[in-house]
């Protein structure tokens, strides 16, 4: 047998030979290569559309004026942008988790807790990153149902066996955009027990645009079992560099910190998501063109008999009355990428996430071609009229 003809999937642990990768957003460059089409709208990664923060891309390009940064290895300890979320939230360093994104947060949380034998519970139409990170350590997930596509927190602390070890919650929640009210988050932390680790993943919650809303940090010196972790990835424009943090009480911090990887977070991302941090008047712009997309989005929707989920994210998850794939399709065709979510249990719906207006009009024009066109092949021919 030569060394190419072993079958390592069976060799593979379990966990993993059952794992499917996340499915990223067509990336715009691959779609101009396929289709050759001069302008590409992608509304498919809850990316701003404003680019990154001023402040951030001015830190970076500073940094770039000393190449030698660039042949070191970063901080591990990620000293400047600790002492930046210390000086804006008032947290100690000893209670922070950088992450490679928040995604990496949320794998360290996995790694640091889950085994074979162990359970996490998550929500049915929740981000996909929760049972990926648990199926790959070999735990087991344990998928609530949801309420009105959102998390029913009742039920899921309901769900929690003895073997629970970590619930992961997302407010708001992606792809649904739902969210769930700070009271009854503070009486599911009160059902959960104290040894559970909650995972509440607050990616979207600069959009969040609600004095009364749920703030995570405001529980974190009540629960030492809460993991609160957030992305410069969406409000403040950073995908492309990866960053993202936890805060926690110390001993979760420092058990995160062991699993993690020394330099996961690289030196640019550092000083950029520092500065990001300090631009309010960014992430303002970000969350009133958002409130502003998503409302000519809904009145555009409404036109074509389309309902989307409320929603207090960057995007909207939208019914089409009819399975979404072919849409997605076809819309590909017309430049635009948006987000089947048939992989989320969610076969009619598509995520479009909301961009500039130029932007939204460009993909709702097409939306409109689009939908006129399926329409038009339901219909008998000569039916009509
Ligand atoms: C986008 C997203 C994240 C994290 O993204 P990173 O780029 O890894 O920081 C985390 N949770 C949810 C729900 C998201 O949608």
């Amino acid at each position: 047998m030569s060394g190419s003809d072993h079958d390592f999937l069976s060799r593979a642990r379990p966990g993993v030979q059952k794992l499917s990768p996340y499915q990223p957003g067509k990336p715009v460059e691959e779609l101009q290569r396929e289709l050759g089409l001069s302008r590409v709208v992608k509304l498919a990664s809850n990316e701003n559309p404003l680019g990154p923060s001023p402040r951030a891309l001015a830190a970076v390009q500073q940094a770039l004026l000393n190449p030698l940064e660039l042949a070191r290895y970063p901080d591990g300890n990620g000293y400047v942008l600790k002492s930046a979320i210390e000086r804006r939230f008032g947290w100690a360093m000893d209670r922070i988790t950088l992450g490679n994104g928040s995604n990496d947060v949320l794998e360290l949380v996995a790694r640091a807790f889950l085994g074979e034998g162990d359970d996490a519970v998550f929500s049915q139409h929740a981000f996909a990153v929760y049972p990926l990170a648990v199926q790959a350590v070999g735990a087991r997930g344990i998928e609530v149902p949801a309420r009105d596509f959102g998390h029913d927190l009742e039920a899921m602390a309901a769900a929690i066996t003895p073997a629970t070890k970590v619930v992961f919650v997302a407010n708001p929640n992606n792809p649904t955009g739902t969210w769930f009210e700070a009271d009854d988050f503070r009486r599911f932390m009160a059902r959960v027990p104290s040894h559970v680790i909650v995972v509440l993943d607050e990616a979207y919650g600069e959009f969040v645009d609600d004095a009364t809303a749920l703030n995570g940090f405001d529980l974190l010196d009540e629960h030492a079992n809460l993991v609160v972790s957030r992305t410069f990835a969406k409000a403040y424009g950073l995908a492309a560099l990866r960053v993202g943090y936890a805060v926690s009480s110390p001993a979760v911090c420092n058990l995160l910190n062991r699993v993690r990887q020394p330099f996961n977070v690289n030196s640019l991302a550092l000083v950029a998501a520092a500065a990001a941090l300090e631009d309010d008047a960014f992430v303002q712009r970000s969350r009133a063109l958002n409130a502003a997309g998503r409302e000519q989005w809904l009145t555009a929707l409404a036109d074509l008999g389309l309902q989307a989920m409320p929603s207090r994210g960057n995007f909207l998850c939208v019914d089409m009355g009819r399975p979404a794939m072919a849409l997605f399709q076809a819309l590909l065709q017309e430049g635009v990428i948006v987000r089947p979510v048939a992989n989320y249990g969610l076969p009619q719906h598509l995520r479009i996430s909301i961009g500039l207006a130029e932007e939204n009009a460009f993909a709702i024009s097409a939306l409109q071609r689009v939908l006129a066109r399926a329409d038009a092949a339901e219909s008998p021919a000569g039916a009509g009229a």
